[in-house]
């Protein structure tokens, strides 16, 4: 298994990269679970070569203590990815050998995506992400990118960031993986209590109650029973819940946005755990 954390040893494994061949790589912060390996396994059947990036970005974290408190876990991280296919070549660079000693983001015009759902609550996360991405795309120059439909809004950013810089690049978008509750696989589930844990299905449950009930109820309405049945378990706080086209993020109007996507967001945070989410309504998934 190849475990590369130097961008010298990098550079050196890279130049050899016959450029005819396909390069894959599917960047992640690590806490590898099958949301992860989906992707990993989408990106071995198109590529040639598949790298995993696994790098836990300080600038994406708008609060230092969700910082610290995330999960890692390398050594089983690297079993899993082995398991899967023991070509796959791992990158797992510090912190310093990505940023020098220079923490800083870029600052990018993302035409406000950046300012709604979780750009509104957490200020500065997509510049984070926005910068981690850039620099990632421009060591690897890769063919194909993979990212989750899970983070939605994310895709939405790195398709900015290929439009801009990567013309070359081709995103592959991934469906969500969920766990049998419904809850959609996150690192950030390992920090649930067991108490939580029995009702977490309350948040794939509502989207799916908006899927069902979209053209029975208003917005608002949606988003009042929504909220209720969230709240009714202790220690769950519904963050946002919000209809947005999936194109655009713009909020979703019913008479004006007939024919457009529509997608319901959701953020829930419980025991101080943030947990999104999101499903398209009108369409079929
Ligand atoms: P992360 O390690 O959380 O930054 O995630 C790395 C990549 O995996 C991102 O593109 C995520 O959208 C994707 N991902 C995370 N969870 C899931 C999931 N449950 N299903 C599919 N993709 C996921």
């Amino acid at each position: 298994m190849t475990v590369i954390k130097k961008l010298d040893d990098l550079d050196i494994i890279l130049s050899k990269f016959q450029r005819k061949k396909i390069l894959g790589l599917v960047p992640t912060m690590g806490s590898i679970h099958r949301g992860h390996i989906s992707l990993i396994k989408t990106a071995l059947k198109v590529s040639d070569e598949v790298w995993v990036s696994i790098f836990v970005n300080p600038t994406q974290f708008n609060d230092v203590n969700d910082y610290k408190k995330y999960p890692k876990d390398v050594q089983k991280d690297i079993n899993q990815i082995e398991s899967l296919a023991p070509n796959i070549k791992i990158f797992l660079p510090s912190v310093y050998e990505m940023y020098g000693s220079n923490i800083d983001k870029i600052s990018f015009n993302f035409d406000g995506i950046d300012k709604v759902l979780e750009g509104l609550k957490r200020p500065g996360h997509f510049d984070g992400v926005g910068t981690i991405v850039k620099k990632l795309f421009e060591i690897f120059n890769p063919n194909f990118v993979f990212f989750g439909e899970k983070d939605f809004q994310q895709t939405i950013i790195v398709q900015k960031i290929i439009d801009a810089y990567f013309k070359n690049i081709k995103m592959i978008i991934c469906p969500t993986i969920r766990a049998e509750n419904g809850l959609a696989l996150s690192s950030r589930n390992s920090l649930l209590s067991k108490k939580a844990n029995k009702n977490i299905s309350i948040i794939y449950d509502s989207l799916l109650f908006a899927k069902q009930n979209f053209y029975k109820f208003s917005v608002k309405e949606m988003g009042k029973i929504i909220k209720v049945n969230i709240e009714k378990n202790p220690g769950f706080f519904l963050e946002y819940f919000e209809l947005r086209c999936s194109k655009t993020l713009k909020t979703y109007k019913r008479g004006n946005n007939q024919n457009s996507q529509c997608r319901a967001f959701i953020c829930v945070t419980v025991d101080g755990v943030r947990l999104i989410d999101n499903l398209l309504l009108n369409h079929e998934n």
